[in-house]
Parts: structure tokens; C-alpha cells; sequence
């Protein structure tokens, strides 16, 4: 079968074999570049297979050495259809993992389940013995519940609607967009699926099975993002569960004294789940392009092992804010570029886009993630998916 893209908006509902292998080693060739460092041997990640995950997933390979279990939700491919990309990153992690010599165990099914919670439980014990570092990094649009109840998430302001510039993604133009408030139900749903409260049953059953090894450290990522977006994130609904997110850090914490739970505050960029909220990624497009220019760009690879190496395991310890939680969106905050950034938006229009957006970039990181766009692999050439 030839794979070629075929791209909706903001999703390609194709991704090619080859190409997500290309992806992965690619990733582990930058995580090479920070080095290895002394830290957690047995790591387990929820959300392992595309973005923030999948680089942690790679970062704990190759900067921590360690064995890794891995938790997604991703389609194998089924006739004409392709594998999801997540699958095909997941195979060619295991590939290297093996080749390495370590242990990378995959479970593909519910996150939010008990019956993934416990097959976790037992694949840890059998294969792990316990777990010394927890990565939370789902990023879901619903959750079914333990009872049953599903929630849905909802990109949307709280209280006033908000009206911004925004990319139109179809034809790299741009639009005026509109979000509505949330009901309080849309709020209520957000936080129950993007929020801590299945961070800490996690933790509370790893706990309870023993499979957390003592002083174990547990992570989930967050975003904050600039004024300017705080509308439609940091004050909308989804910043409502970074900020659950975030006190349930604590509370993890106070449940089990011996577990340092801890949240990162990552730097925005182009995955999956964040080219699917409204105005953010004509955001994007412009930090890329100011971030490339002053050589501080990072992809999710350069993020999660500069976390590593850098502000959890490397000669400073666990390196925090005064609101305890990690800053790895320090170069995108730097208040000189934010400054540029907000004069940028003002004059920023359809027809000197290209000026201060990198669109390319931006469609360059959206392809890669499918496993497209590179110069090395031959797309005419037929393979099974
Ligand atoms: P992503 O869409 O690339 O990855 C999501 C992962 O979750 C995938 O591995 C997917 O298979 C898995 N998943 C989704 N639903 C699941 C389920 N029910 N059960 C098991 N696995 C499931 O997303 P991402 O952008 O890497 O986001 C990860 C986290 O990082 C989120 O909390 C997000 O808010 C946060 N974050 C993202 C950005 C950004 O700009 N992308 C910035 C800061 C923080």
C-alpha cells in the first residue's frame, strides 16, 4: 500500500511506518545530546506514545538508561487503514529498547480504567519489580468513569466569550475566532478528564498493589502559556484542570509522604491534543518563529531531556519555582521575547503572515508527528501498514 497524508484540519488520519521510526530515532539522536544521567531505573508512562509522553518515554531510555512500561490509546492498522501513529512510534520504541537491552513493556487500552490500572500493577511487578518514577502525560478528549459516568473536555473560555486572531489552519490564513463560555457541566467535564483526580488514583493504587518503589517521584505536565492566551487557556477550562492539576500535586504528596509528586510546566508546542485548541496555534507559529530566530527553540524531545538531565536528575536535584512546580517553559516566558511577541501580534495579518509565523515550521513538526515530510524515506514505495 502507498501512504500518503491525508491531513483534516488539524488531524491526519494516516501515518506512515517508516516515517515514525524515522521520528523516534530521530528523537533519541537529540536525547543522546544531553547526555546520561544517575536517576529512577524503572519508569512507568501514562501516555507514552506521541508528544510530551513519547519524548519522556525516549528521554528515559537513553538519558536515564532505564526500563520503561509504557500506557496508550492508539488503533492498529485494520485493512486500508493505517496504525495511528502512536502505534507505529510504540513498535519502533520497542525495537530500539530491545536493542538496547532494556525492558519496554506496552499496554494499549483505557488509561482511566481499573482493568489497565491493574494489568499495569502485575506487568510492574513481573517485570519491574516496583516503579521509581510515575510520567502522568494523558492528554484525552473524555473519560469514563469508574461508575461509569463519561466526561467530556471542552476547549472553551469561563465566563465571558473571546474573540482573537486565529490560524486558519485550511488555507494558512488568518481569521477572527470566537470561543463561547463554557456551561458549568463543560467545566465540570474538563477538569474530571485534563485534571489531577485520575493522577491520584493512579498513585493511590500503585500504592495500594506496592508496586511504587519507596521515594518514588511522579510527574504530570502542565501549561500556563503568556498572558495573551490566558483567556482561552490558562482562564478558560482547561487551565480550570492544570490548576486541579496542580493542587493535586499536593495532595498526592500529603497522602503518601514518602512520594514526591510533582508538576512541569512545559513549553507550547505543536502536538496532537494542542493543534486542536482555537487561537493558540497562530500562538505557536509566532514563538516558533521568534524562538528559532534567538536559538532557543526546543521540540518535546529537547524538553523532556533537558527535564532529566537538567531539573530532576541532574547535580541540583528537583530544581522548582516558589509555587513548586518545574519551569520548563523558561525560555518561552523570557519577558524580552514575550515583549516581542505581543508587538508581533498587534501587527501581525493575512497578508504579512509569513513574517512572523513560522508556518512551515509549524506544518513541518505536524507532518513529522505522522510520520511525513522527510527527505529519507521514499513515499511512492509501497509498504504494509
Ligand atoms: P498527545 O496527544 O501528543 O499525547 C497524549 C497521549 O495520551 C498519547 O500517548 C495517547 O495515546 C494517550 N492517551 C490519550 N487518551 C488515553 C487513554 N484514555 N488511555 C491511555 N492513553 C491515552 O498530547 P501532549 O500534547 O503530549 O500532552 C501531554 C500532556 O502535556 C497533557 O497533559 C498536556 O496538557 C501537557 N502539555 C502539552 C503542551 C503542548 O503544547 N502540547 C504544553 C504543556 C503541557
Amino acid at each position: 500500500m502507498i501512504i500518503q497524508p491525508k491531513v483534516r484540519e488539524f488531524i491526519c488520519t494516516t501515518a506512515h511506518p517508516l516515517g515514525c521510526e524515522e521520528t523516534v530515532l530521530r528523537q533519541a539522536v537529540c536525547a543522546e545530546g544531553y547526555g546520561t544521567v544517575k536517576g529512577p531505573k524503572k519508569v512507568l508512562i501514562i501516555g507514552a506514545s506521541t508528544g510530551y509522553g513519547l519524548s519522556a518515554r525516549i528521554g528515559a531510555l537513553v538519558n536515564l538508561d532505564a526500563d520503561t512500561l509504557g500506557i496508550m490509546y492508539e488503533k492498529e492498522a485494520s485493512g486500508k487503514r493505517t496504525a495511528t501513529a502512536g502505534w507505529y512510534n510504540t513498535r519502533a520504541f520497542e525495537k530500539m529498547a530491545e536493542q538496547r537491552g532494556r525492558y519496554a513493556g506496552c499496554i494499549n487500552g483505557d488509561a482511566f480504567s481499573r482493568e489497565v490500572k491493574e494489568e499495569a500493577a502485575a506487568l510492574i511487578r513481573e517485570n519491574m519489580g516496583k516503579a521509581e518514577l510515575v510520567v502522568y502525560s494523558l492528554a484525552a478528549p473524555r473519560r469514563k468513569d469508574e461508575d461509569g459516568t463519561v466526561w467530556s473536555s471542552a476547549l472553551k473560555t469561563v465566563g465571558e466569550p473571546f474573540t482573537e486572531k486565529s490560524l486558519d489552519l485550511r488555507n494558512n490564513t488568518i481569521t477572527e475566532k470566537t470561543i463561547a463560555p463554557a456551561l458549568e457541566e463543560e467545566i465540570l467535564g474538563t477538569v474530571k478528564v485534563m485534571g489531577g483526580e485520575d493522577w491520584a488514583s493512579w498513585i493511590d493504587f500503585l500504592k495500594k498493589e506496592d508496586v511504587l518503589a519507596e521515594n518514588a517521584v511522579t510527574i504530570a505536565f502542565s501549561y500556563i502559556g503568556p498572558e495573551m492566551t490566558y483567556p482561552i487557556y490558562y482562564d478558560g477550562t482547561i487551565g480550570r484542570a492544570k490548576k486541579h492539576l496542580h493542587k493535586t500535586a499536593q495532595e498526592i504528596c500529603i497522602a503518601h509522604p514518602d512520594v514526591q509528586a510533582i508538576v512541569s510546566v512545559n513549553k507550547g508546542l505543536v502536538t496532537q491534543a494542542s493543534a486542536a485548541i482555537p487561537i493558540v496555534p497562530l500562538y505557536l507559529t509566532m514563538l516558533y518563529r521568534a524562538m528559532k530566530k534567538r536559538g532557543t527553540h526546543e521540540g518535546c524531545q529537547q524538553q523532556m531531556s533537558r527535564l532529566f538531565t537538567q531539573k530532576m536528575f541532574g547535580e541540583a536535584g528537583i530544581v522548582t519555582d516558589e509555587n513548586h512546580l518545574i519551569r520548563m517553559d523558561d525560555y518561552e516566558l523570557e519577558e524580552g521575547l514575550q515583549r516581542e511577541l505581543r508587538e508581533s501580534w498587534k501587527k501581525v495579518t493575512p497578508e504579512n503572515l509569513r513574517e512572523y509565523a513560522d508556518i512551515d515550521g509549524y506544518w513541518e513538526d505536524f507532518y513529522h508527528m505522522f510520520g511525513f515530510g522527510y527527505d529519507n524515506i521514499d513515499y511512492t514505495k509501497d509498504i504494509m501498514p
